[in-house]
């Protein structure tokens, strides 16, 4: 978000009346921020018009109105993660290298904190080194985990064994890792509907997070169409937003997807998780 803060600064810091140069170096900074054309059209022509309305040509009125308007847009959805089933079951998706497993360890961590026990499932069984990996973060985080009995287990089984430990010692979160690449999109689909409907059996599936690196924009979004498609998502989780300078993204991620953002990754240490509060984030997106 440096990149954003800076030009903003360059922008708002000064007390500097409004002028087309004023529009011209706000609509780069937005573009290079990653809202995308439609949301960054759609906020200038909104923020003109108040500009115009309150016949104001000082700059800090309209860092305030872009803050508003930042805050507006995200508020029309609900962050609020669904935990209160016991267990609550949360299956986190997303392709390879978006930090699903990093998220993992970093919300274990995140509702340890607020003293709920936690089981993680290491039910991407696909690499082998993907089990120690998530292994070793919930060892970090204080949380229980589940590893595959066998190399290469069939994953919903690991999830059924995963709930299955939950229930019997009566643990509060269940989290699942999944895999983030197969042989072929539809295998993996076919995958992940398995463990869901597996994991069923026992117990309602709470939450679908999708990871989201921040770093990848757009992009990103393309490579996850299948999982936003078919695997039933209840939430995103945008990573590696500590020094994107594309937080405009996490505007145009929900307008597009439809989906709200539920957290946020901020870093590679396990505290860098935060749950997504939208006039925190407009704060610190537009000062
Ligand atoms: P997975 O393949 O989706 O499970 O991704 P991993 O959890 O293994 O993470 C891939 C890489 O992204 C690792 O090097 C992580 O340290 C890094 N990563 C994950 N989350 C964040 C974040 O919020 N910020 C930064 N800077 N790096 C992150
Ligand atoms: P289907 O593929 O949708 O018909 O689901 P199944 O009921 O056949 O289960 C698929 C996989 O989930 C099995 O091969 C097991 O790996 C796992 N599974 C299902 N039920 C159980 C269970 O009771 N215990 C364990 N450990 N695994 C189970
Ligand atoms: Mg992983």
């Amino acid at each position: 978000m440096a990149g954003f803060g800076a030009r903003l600064r360059n922008l708002f810091g000064t007390v500097r009346t409004i002028d087309e140069d004023t529009w011209d170096d706000l609509e780069a900074a937005m573009i290079g921020a990653d809202f995308g054309p439609d949301i960054t059209e759609s906020m200038l022509a909104d923020l003109r018009e108040k500009v115009d309305r309150y016949s104001t040509t000082d700059s800090r009125d309209l860092q305030r109105m872009l803050r508003e308007d930042v805050e507006e847009r995200l508020a029309g959805f609900d962050p609020t993660l669904k935990l209160t089933d016991r267990p609550a079951v949360v299956l986190i998706v997303g392709v390879n290298g978006v930090g699903k497993t990093t998220t993992i360890g970093k919300f274990a961590k995140f509702v340890g904190n607020y003293g709920r026990s936690v089981v993680v499932g290491a039910a991407d069984t696909f690499r082998a080194a993907a089990v120690e990996q998530v292994a070793t973060w919930a060892e970090r985080a204080g949380a229980a985990v589940v590893r595959p009995q066998h190399p290469g287990q069939d994953p919903a089984s690991v999830a059924y064994q995963t709930v299955e430990y939950a229930q019997r010692t009566g643990t509060e979160i269940v989290l699942i890792d999944t895999a983030g690449r197969l042989h072929t999109k539809g295998g993996l689909m076919d995958e992940l509907g398995k463990v869901k409907r597996v994991v069923e059996k026992l117990a309602p599936i709470a939450e679908v997070l999708l990871v989201l690196d921040a770093t990848t924009g757009q992009n990103g979004v393309m490579q996850a169409q299948a999982f936003i498609e078919s695997a039933g998502v209840t939430g995103l989780v945008i990573t590696k937003l500590d020094g994107s300078a594309k937080g405009g993204f996490v505007l145009r991620v929900q307008d597009e997807t439809g989906i709200p953002i539920k957290l946020i990754g901020q870093g590679e240490r396990i505290q860098d998780l935060t749950g997504f509060t939208p006039n925190v984030f407009a704060q610190g997106l537009v000062g």
